[in-house]
Parts: C-alpha cells; sequence; structure tokens
C-alpha cells in the first residue's frame, strides 16, 4: 500500500510552528528558548500515540523526543531536527506570521528548520495511520540549540542510539552525506606598554599581532592547495581582533581571533600543530615576539560512507517518489550530523528546498515538503520494516 502524507494537516502544522518563537537565546538575548515548541510538539506527539519524553537541558532549552515502537527485532531510525532558529530581529517579513503564498511558506525558520519538523511528525503519522507493520522503532528528536553549540544533540547522545539517522537540515532533496568542521582559536600577542613618545620603551602588540595575520595569510595559501571531492580546499579566516589602550600609548596586549574549516581527515591534533607552528616561526625570528594561543572550540568534520543501508533505502525513496536520482551533496555549514556520525551512528542529511536561512526573507518550497514527508515515510517502512 502507498503511504500518502496529509499534505493540508502538514502546511497547517509548520504554520504553527512558525507562530512559535523559539530564536536561540544564546545568539540574541530577547530569544526565548525551545520550551514553549517543545510543548507543542510534546502533546501533538503525544495525541499521535508516540511514547514522548521531554529532556530539559537548562532553564530555556529543552530536547523532546517521540518513539513510534516497532514489534522488536528491526531496525531502529532516528529523525533529527533543531527546534531553535536564529534571531528575527531585521527580517524583511513577519517572522511569526507565517504566509502561504505561491507555494512558498514564508517566516522565520521556515527553511531552517520548521518545514523539517512537521515533515517529520507528518512522515510518522502517515505511518501510523497505514498501520505500516514495523519491527524496528522509529525515534523523532527534537533537539535544542543547534545554531549555537549543539547542547541538543550533545545531551541526546549521551542518551539515545539508532541503527542509523537522517539529520533534516534544508538539503534541496538531496542527500547530504559530508560537510567540514571547525576549530575556534583564541591567540592573545604581548606588547609592552610605554608612552609613545619613547620607543625604545614599548613593544607594540599590534604590529606584532600584524605578523599572526600574515602567517594565517599564508595558511590560507597552503590550503587552497588541499582538496576534499565534494567540500573541495579547507579555509582560515580571521574573525576578531581587540587590542591597545589609548592612542598615545604602545599596545602592551592584543587579542586575536580565527576560525579553521577542516574537512574530513584533518584532526585537532594536526590543526593545533599548525597553530604551534605559526608562533614558533614568529618567535624565531624575534625575541620580542611574544604570544599564546589556544584552540577553545573544536568540531569534528562529517562523512558518512555510501555503502550504508540508511542511504540505499533513502536514495531508493527519493527515486521512486522523485523519478530521479538525488545529487549527492556537501553542506556547507557544519550540522548536528557530525555529533551523531561521531556517536557511531550512520547518518545522512535530507531536507526541502527554499532560501533565504539566517536571512531577511526565509521560505520553504511547500512541494518539496510534501515530497520530503512521503519520502521519509517510505524511508521508514523499508529501514524499520
Ligand atoms: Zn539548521
Amino acid at each position: 500500500m502507498k503511504i500518502e502524507i496529509d499534505r493540508n494537516g502538514l502546511i497547517a502544522l509548520v504554520q504553527d510552528l512558525i507562530r512559535i518563537d523559539s530564536v536561540n537565546p544564546y545568539l540574541d538575548a530577547d530569544g526565548p528558548g525551545e520550551r514553549q515548541i517543545a510543548r507543542f510538539l510534546q502533546e501533538r506527539m503525544q495525541a499521535g500515540g508516540l511514547e514522548v519524553r521531554v529532556m530539559p537541558i537548562n532553564d530555556t532549552a529543552v530536547n523532546v523526543i517521540g518513539i513510534l515502537r516497532g514489534s522488536g527485532g528491526g531496525r531502529s531510525l532516528l529523525l533529527n531536527g533543531h527546534m531553535d532558529t536564529v534571531s528575527a530581529k531585521r527580517m524583511a517579513i513577519k517572522p511569526f506570521d507565517p504566509l502561504h503564498e505561491d507555494g512558498k511558506i514564508y517566516g522565520r525558520g521556515s527553511q531552517d528548520m520548521k518545514g523539517s519538523l512537521g515533515a517529520m511528525i507528518a512522515a510518522v503519522e502517515a505511518v501510523s495511520r497505514a498501520q505500516v507493520p514495523l519491527s524496528g522503532d522509529v525515534i523523532l528528536a527534537f533537539v535544542a540549540d543547534e545554531e549555537y553549540k549543539s547542547i541538543g544533540t550533545e545531551a541526546l547522545v549521551e542518551e539515545y542510539s539508532a541503527d542509523a539517522a537522517i539529520v533534516c537540515e534544508p538539503s534541496d532533496l538531496d542527500i547530504g552525506i559530508v560537510h567540514k568542521g571547525f576549530a575556534w582559536i583564541s591567540c592573545e600577542v604581548k606588547g609592552k606598554a610605554a608612552h609613545g613618545s619613547r620607543p625604545a620603551e614599548g613593544i607594540d602588540a599590534i604590529v606584532h599581532t600584524g605578523r599572526v595575520l600574515s602567517e594565517i595569510e599564508r595558511l590560507s595559501q597552503q590550503l587552497a592547495q588541499k582538496r576534499h571531492p565534494i567540500l573541495g580546499p579547507p579555509s582560515v579566516h580571521a574573525s576578531l581582533i581587540q587590542g591597545g589602550t589609548e592612542l598615545s600609548t604602545y599596545p602592551d596586549h592584543c587579542r586575536l581571533d580565527w576560525e579553521r574549516r577542516t574537512i574530513p581527515g584533518e584532526t585537532r591534533q594536526e590543526v593545533e600543530q599548525e597553530v604551534a607552528g605559526m608562533l614558533e616561526r614568529l618567535r624565531a625570528g624575534d625575541d620580542s615576539f611574544q604570544a599564546s594561543a589556544e584552540l577553545f572550540f573544536w568540531r569534528e568534520p562529517f562523512e558518512v560512507s555510501t555503502d550504508e543501508p540508511i542511504f540505499a533505502a533513502l536514495e531508493a525513496a527519493c527515486r521512486s517518489r522523485l523519478g530521479r536520482a538525488p545529487d549527492i551533496s556537501g553542506f556547507s555549514g557544519w550540522t548536528d550530523a557530525a555529533l551523531l556520525q561521531g556517536a557511531g551512528i550512520p547518518t545522512v542529511l535530507f531536507g526541502p528546498c527554499g532560501a533565504g536561512l539566517h536571512g531577511a526573507v526565509e521560505y520553504v518550497e511547500t512541494e518539496s515538503l510534501v515530497d520530503m514527508a512521503n519520502i521519509l515515510a517510505d524511508t521508514i517502512r523499508e529501514f524499520c520494516r
């Protein structure tokens, strides 16, 4: 029997989700976080007969997990979606008053990723309604804080596992199998304060930081020689700089933070050595150069093999519903897929079409949501049968 999702129900659900402000409070202090949207999803899943658990993380962040139990012995599938959004300020449309027009649903989070949250629910409800016999469990994981530090999925993988996962970030109905990781590095350059008229007594920390910037530029050129077949080269860029005290004083300190985007195969240890090497070269060239650096935040790159059964199941469902083979793609940004894959769960990325994520005009394409929900339902039937 062919499973069909409830198209109008899906559109209404996505609009309901957009109406709930779930801006991440770590990105925008006025953001309420995930409590309210989690309660909405909790009630919706309970009404659908799922086993539901609310997993509080802190005052504003919460995960909510719904399980459609299989009869036992089959493969389990986890569908992951983040409930938080980036700030809704400076949008050119009404962020929480979703407009459905010309085949698009507009609003903050429509593409990233409340459209997907709706499609996840619609898929499981359709599977449940059609009484598809499943032996494995389907786990719907609605998580907190993906847009900042991913404390939601970090907490999730402590307690939940599955035979495979789909992270439902928008992918234009293609299958994402790889994305970059990143490292944040902070460097403190020391100088010596002195009156601006006494150069012999001062060491200029800001000028010395310029040497670090030159090293970053050189590294950037080196990295451009490396290449991942889908992602291309890794990269590095300077992010923040702060130093000095006043105009007539030699600056005694300067802080420079930079970001290094990594490709699969690059390790934390290699990036730390890269940073240490830069500072060693600068020290070797000038005794008065003093600096220390720390890699203070690290996220692994993500890559999954197309030999994984979840890839085959999802690809077959795409072919049958879309009448074409999906493209195999890389993501430009980092996602929770890296945490799930890192926890040993083979993970792919799959979501709808749209535009404007994090931008002034954000929308998701309605038909792509309907396709996505049907493809998820078929994938569940095949993978968890
Ligand atoms: Zn997202």
